[in-house]
């Protein structure tokens, strides 16, 4: 008998709006829940979301973690209302989620920042009030609706944006990976030929925007390449990963962070270098090159210095690559590995990037 996990699954957030003011219709949109709105927001947020909502239900400011205390004082606060909606990043994002699906209603997600992909996606990570990492919690279903604000992406530093570039650059690589095994995606099922050419799309977005879009953000400027580049970071990234898969990239993320210098990193900006290690490893487009000066165009890190880690020894690196081999996402590359592999690929990028970046006169 076949199982779940033979199946192909796709999840996908019910409605996604971007673009230029969209967090102005937040109050319709929480309307058509009905009238009891819940709206939980960072703390900067909180003078626009009481503009926003006017005396329409509630406004609490977000505690500061995703964890258990805060979704269950969240989840009291919120009773008898008829939808929740998060203002902020991604751990106010994944508190409402959860709260939401434990209360049985509907959750409005407004990301403040293009960072990372959980806006989209149907799952959340749970810390302790201290910030340590307790568990993923998975939801029934993903987001009734994300609204992106354009004009509030652009408000936040650049690096957001640039970081969430890093984190959309490895989704196809790792979806590609995972359909070459067979192995199973962050739904835990097989892919859908859609979650592939999302991915693929993500990539080539990416590709063809994201300089400008980093040149862009920098100076604040509205254009079509921001657009695209928050579409490719938040959709595409979110959708792309959940139903397509990790690999290698990821793997490297976790392995880096065994090195506490790199906590100061963004995670986007640890998923950059994984890729290119990951495309160290595996690399059948025969693209690298081309993502390495992507990389350095929109500064990305290629080097050890860039991932604050410039007088890293050997030793400190095999633990690294010891961490990455270990997780369990590198089993999902289609090739043959080991702890030594890894570490070759992840001094061999750093020594591509730092030669490209002379290169480069940078
Ligand atoms: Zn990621």
């Amino acid at each position: 008998m076949s199982e779940l996990k033979d199946m192909k699954i796709m999840m996908f957030p019910s409605k996604y709006i971007q673009g230029d003011g969209a967090i102005q219709f937040l109050p319709e949109v929480m309307a058509k829940f009905g009238d009891k709105p819940f709206v939980l927001a960072t703390k900067s947020m909180i003078p626009l979301a009481k503009t926003l909502m006017g005396n329409k239900g509630k406004v609490e400011q977000f505690g500061g973690e995703c964890s258990r205390n805060e979704i269950d004082r969240v989840k009291a606060l919120a009773q008898g209302s008829t939808a929740i909606a998060a203002i902020g990043g991604g751990k106010p994002i994944d508190t409402a989620k959860v709260v939401a699906d434990e209360m049985g209603i509907p959750v409005v997600v407004a990301a403040t920042i293009a960072a990372t992909d959980a806006p989209t996606s149907g799952c959340a990570v749970v810390y302790t009030d201290e910030g340590v990492y307790v568990e993923v919690l998975y939801q029934k279903h993903n987001p009734d609706v994300v609204l992106i604000d354009t004009d509030i992406i652009l408000k936040a530093p650049a690096r957001f944006l640039i970081s969430g570039m890093g984190d959309a650059l490895a989704t196809f690589f790792e979806a590609n990976s995972c359909e070459k095994t067979g192995s199973l995606s962050e739904a835990f099922a097989l892919r859908t030929q859609t979650a592939m050419a999302l991915s693929k799309l993500c990539l080539d977005m990416l590709l063809k925007y994201g300089r400008q879009a980093a040149k862009d953000a920098q100076a604040g400027i509205k254009s079509e390449a921001v657009e695209a580049v928050i579409e490719a970071n938040t959709l595409l990234s979110g959708i792309g990963f959940e139903s397509g898969g990790l690999g290698s990239a990821h793997s490297v993320h976790n392995g880096l962070t065994v090195l506490p210098a790199t906590h100061h990193l963004y995670h986007g900006e640890k998923v950059a270098f994984g890729t290119l290690v990951g495309l160290e490893l595996y690399d059948d487009l025969g693209i690298k090159d081309e993502v390495y000066d992507f990389c350095i165009d929109v500064g990305l890190p290629v080097t050890f210095e860039e991932l604050h880690i410039p007088n890293v020894t050997d030793a400190e690196l095999k633990e690294v690559a010891e961490s990455a081999y270990k997780f369990n996402f590198m089993s999902h590359e289609p090739v043959e590995l080991s702890t030594d592999i890894v570490f070759e690929a992840i001094k061999k990028t750093d020594k591509v990037g730092r030669e490209k970046k002379a290169a480069k006169g940078k």
